[in-house]
């Protein structure tokens, strides 16, 4: 057991703009070509192993679990999380998962965490994935496991930790920011300019590609299918299209009041 385990949750997303919709199910085609880790999770990821060297050199004992639900091609971007640092990893992958709202996948996730070997002090997510973009995933993770969230986390103050036992988290919020004090077990989620993710070391890499990875399915975590994907999934995509970016300009002349009544004009054309 570790005295402070962190698990961060990362999700693969497509990595090209090149995205295909599978028509049926209006869900997005994920064949694990190009994919990489969401830009958010890479932050998470970094703030998760800087706070890892504070707590080292506090002469603790730390732990980073990176968890996915993804493809079984995600694995690869996990053992990347392991070159950078980050101690072990769990693949949730199942055909049960494809085509989750949030609160399918919020459920799978939460299994999963559960069926890891120790409970976590510190649940880290990235704000928002760049595919989905709903930055629901978690906040509703942590009304899941019932802790406090903290979201948009860009700064991480652990220097009180060891006499407090609290984080001190400074996020952004309608006021500009505030720091926020939060005691252990807890969730935030974090903003990209919390840290550039670390490159993985000649170790990190070694260490990597003997990790073991553990990939478990629905059944593995106890996961209850008729919760799981689209048949779990209370919000369904309906329609999912390109829009059309139609960028004619039209210019609007005369005096003030002529310019107005036009515009006027303009926009009640397009409600119609
Ligand atoms: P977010 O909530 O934006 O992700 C926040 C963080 O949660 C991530 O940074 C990561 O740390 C963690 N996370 C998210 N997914 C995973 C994962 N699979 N594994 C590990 N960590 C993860 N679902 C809805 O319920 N409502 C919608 O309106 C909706 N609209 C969608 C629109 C589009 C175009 C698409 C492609 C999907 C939509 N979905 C919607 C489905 C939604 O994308 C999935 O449920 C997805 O798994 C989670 O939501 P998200 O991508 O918005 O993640």
């Amino acid at each position: 057991m570790s005295d402070f385990h962190m698990v961060v949750c990362v999700k693969a997303v497509p990595g090209s703009t090149e995205v295909k919709m599978d028509p049926k199910t209006n869900t997005i085609v994920r064949d694990g070509k190009q994919a990489v880790i969401n830009p958010f999770d890479t932050s998470a990821l970094e703030c998760a192993l800087a706070l890892k060297d504070d707590f080292i050199g506090f002469g603790m004992d730390v732990r980073v679990t990176v968890v996915s639900m993804g493809i079984p091609a995600t694995e690869s971007l996990l053992r990347d999380c392991i070159a950078r640092g980050a101690d072990d990893a769990l693949l949730l992958t199942d055909r049960a998962f494809a085509g989750a709202d949030t609160l399918a996948t919020t459920y799978a996730l939460k299994c999963g965490i559960e069926a890891l070997d120790e409970d976590f002090d510190l649940l880290i997510c990235g704000k928002m994935a760049v595919d989905g973009d709903t930055a629901q995933i978690g906040p509703e993770l942590a009304g899941a496991f019932e802790i406090p969230c903290v979201t948009d986390v860009s700064c991480v103050q652990s220097a009180g930790f060891t006499t407090c036992g609290s984080l001190a988290l400074v996020h952004g919020c309608d006021a500009g920011e505030e720091t926020v004090y939060l005691e252990m077990p807890c969730a935030m989620t974090t903003a990209k300019e919390i840290g550039q993710l670390r490159m993985p070391s000649i170790a990190g890499i070694r260490a990597a590609e003997e990790a073991d990875v553990r990939v478990v399915n629905a059944a593995d975590v106890n996961a209850d299918p008729a919760r799981c994907g689209l048949a779990g999934s209370p919000t369904q995509v309906v329609r999912s299209f390109v829009p059309d970016r139609d960028q004619t300009c039209e210019t609007v002349d005369g005096t003030a009041s002529e310019q107005a009544a036009k515009l006027a004009k303009i926009i009640e054309g397009w409600h119609r």
